[in-house]
């Protein structure tokens, strides 16, 4: 095949996914990245320990995507969990999985994997130009914004992995979003995701207990019921089991108006045994002692109860059982976005074929967290970002052909 010229404009996962396969075929290749160094979001992954994928079965993991799983279905059936951890060996980063079924380089960073990376594509012969802000379309042309001034490239085809809007200030700032909208691009607002929640804590509640973690409790909500431990904040909650429920308190916020994740302060311990302890107490005791004594809840999960339920020493022993196994924790609104993990919203799928290229743009092609996906963390956002990377630079290797 001829060798093309095409931009790819975004150098995070994605991105360099599809330099790496579309440099491999032949083309050349040039990524654009507004920022002076590559992919910032995955190093900042790599800072609390990068989980790349998942293992647990694949045919769960298919599921992971809610609404867009369907359509994502090719695009990991193609670069599976297997296959990413192949392809990180093959850049010399060893992987193993961890307790929790999710996958981490044995380096835990995510920096050796990007420089090997880096390395490989410029070997294949992809040139990196950093400082290259994509400043929108300009007369079928890509205008860009180095430092040596606007700059306008027409290449035969262009990928645009341009990120969420989470963390802006690694890159991806969704400044983009009004120029696809004018050229008739269906582009969906963008919304918190896998993020903390405000909650109307007292002022005595925050100043003891912000930064205290609840660990070994369970919490509910649309999404199902899952253990876990979660972090109380000085605006609210946050932590591993919040994120886990986070897509399902956004919606029911946006849609009721309030939402409560339902915590169980003690999910080791039946509903009938707390009520024959607590029952058990000396009344006469003070109400900490009495939760102490029978529920061995102490310190924030304690106060907590206290917090949420006020006049939960007068309650009788069976009303306060249930509250401590399904204690409501309403939630005010997520974060900003700006502290996100990830982001929901951005193009529509069905603004895209099956090629992963815009219906309204030929020749424009899209990958990565600017499409309208999400994801729980577990390894499924970057192996996504991977995966549409791949599948949107074999969608413009077809239609390249094709013409
Ligand atoms: C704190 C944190 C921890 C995370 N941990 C994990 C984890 O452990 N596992 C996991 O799966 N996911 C994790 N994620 C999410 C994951 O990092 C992202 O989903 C992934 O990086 C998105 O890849 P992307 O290539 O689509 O976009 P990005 O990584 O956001 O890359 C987009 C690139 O486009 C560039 N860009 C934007 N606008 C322009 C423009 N106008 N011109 C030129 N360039 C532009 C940006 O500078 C950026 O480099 C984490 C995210 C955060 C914030």
């Amino acid at each position: 095949m001829d060798g093309k010229d095409i931009a790819i404009i975004g150098g995070g996962p994605a991105g360099l996914m599809a330099a790496e396969v579309l440099s491999a075929k032949g083309h050349s290749v040039t990524v654009y990245e507004a920022m002076p160094t590559f992919a910032r979001k995955f190093l900042l992954a790599g800072k609390s320990g990068l989980n790349i994928t998942h293992s647990e079965d694949f045919d769960v993991f298919r599921t992971r995507f809610g609404a867009a799983s369907g359509r994502l279905r090719a695009a990991l059936d193609a670069f599976t969990p297997d296959d990413i951890r192949a392809w990180a060996t093959g850049l010399g980063t060893e992987t193993f999985v961890g307790s929790s079924g999710r996958v981490f380089p044995t380096v835990m960073k995510a920096s050796p994997l990007l420089r090997a990376w880096l390395r490989r594509l410029e070997t294949q012969g992809v040139r990196l130009a950093t400082r290259h802000r994509w400043v929108g379309f300009q007369s079928g042309a890509y205008a860009f914004e180095t430092p040596g001034g606007p700059v306008a490239v027409r290449p035969d085809a262009a990928l645009l992995a341009l990120g969420g809007a989470s963390w802006p200030r690694l890159g991806s700032d969704a400044a983009w979003v009004p120029w696809l909208r004018q050229r008739d691009v269906d582009v969906r607002s963008f919304r918190p995701a896998n993020c903390g929640f405000d909650v109307g804590w007292s002022d005595t509640f925050r100043e003891r207990f912000a930064g205290a973690p609840l660990k070994s409790v369970s919490a509910a909500s649309d999404a199902g019921t899952f253990p876990g431990e979660f972090v109380i904040s000085r605006d609210g909650i946050e932590g591993s089991l919040v994120y886990a429920h986070s897509a399902a308190l956004r919606d029911r916020l946006e849609q009721a108006g309030e939402a409560s994740l339902v915590v169980d302060l003690t999910p080791g311990r039946t509903e009938a045994r707390l009520i024959r302890d607590l029952v058990r107490q000396d009344p006469k005791a003070s109400f900490s002692n009495r939760l102490r004594k029978s529920a061995t809840l102490e310190g924030v999960k304690s106060a907590l109860v206290r917090e949420l339920i006020p006049d939960a020493a007068s309650l009788a022993a069976e009303h306060l059982a249930s509250l401590i196994k399904a204690l409501p924790l309403p939630v005010l609104r997520p974060r900003p976005i700006k502290e996100a993990i990830s982001s929901a919203g951005g193009i529509a799928l069905e603004a895209i074929d099956e090629r992963y290229m815009l219906g309204s743009i030929p020749g424009l092609f899209a990958a990565g967290e600017m499409l309208d996906w999400e994801a729980p963390t577990g390894g499924y956002l970057l192996t996504a970002c991977f995966a549409t990377g791949r599948a949107a630079a074999a969608g413009m290797t077809e239609w390249i052909a094709g013409r």
